[in-house]
């Protein structure tokens, strides 16, 4: 049994052939606090550096997580951020984005259809899978399911007159 990508699932994928995705990864936040440190902040700080003049004193420390708006809006602190972005190297993203269609399939043992997207999987060996009847747990009640290629469904799509 055949199952067919939905014709209007189908969308290009603008990004078609990428092979580099690039994420937001640490977020730094470096804060330089001149000063006394308030009471508050004490607690929930660990100064990394201190940089002592004549006049004053200058202390850094890093902050995870979001930042009180007590301290965003303290005049004697200087917040800096530095995002770090990770690259993923991929293999080429698809051409196109698309869905299979969720027939109705009726288990030849125990009679009772179900939608394909509830019917569970197993691979026995490595190119032998079997599909387990969420009734009756039969692995031997359906046919063996091809998918269709996006070769095929574009053309069928073309067929019907819809643009590529
Ligand atoms: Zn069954």
């Amino acid at each position: 049994m055949k199952i067919n990508i939905l014709k209007a699932s189908i969308r290009r994928n603008p990004n078609a052939g990428k092979t580099l995705t690039v994420v937001p990864g640490r977020l730094e936040i470096k804060c330089t606090y001149t000063g006394k440190i308030p009471d508050y902040l004490k607690d929930l700080i660990q100064i990394t550096t201190q940089r002592r003049s004549f006049d004053k004193t200058e202390s850094v420390f890093y902050w995870i997580g979001e930042v009180p708006p007590q301290l965003l809006q303290d005049k004697n602190c200087r917040i800096e951020y530095k995002q770090e972005y990770i690259e993923h190297h991929h293999l080429p993203d698809p051409d196109y984005f698309f869905k299979y269609e969720n027939p109705l399939i009726e288990c030849s043992e125990c009679k009772k259809k179900s939608r394909f997207e509830i019917i569970e999987n197993d691979w026995v060996t490595d190119d032998c899978q079997v599909y387990i009847c969420p009734n009756c747990e039969s692995t031997d009640g359906y046919p063996e399911f091809e998918f269709q290629s996006i070769a095929e469904a574009l053309s069928q799509r073309e067929e019907m007159g819809v643009q590529k």
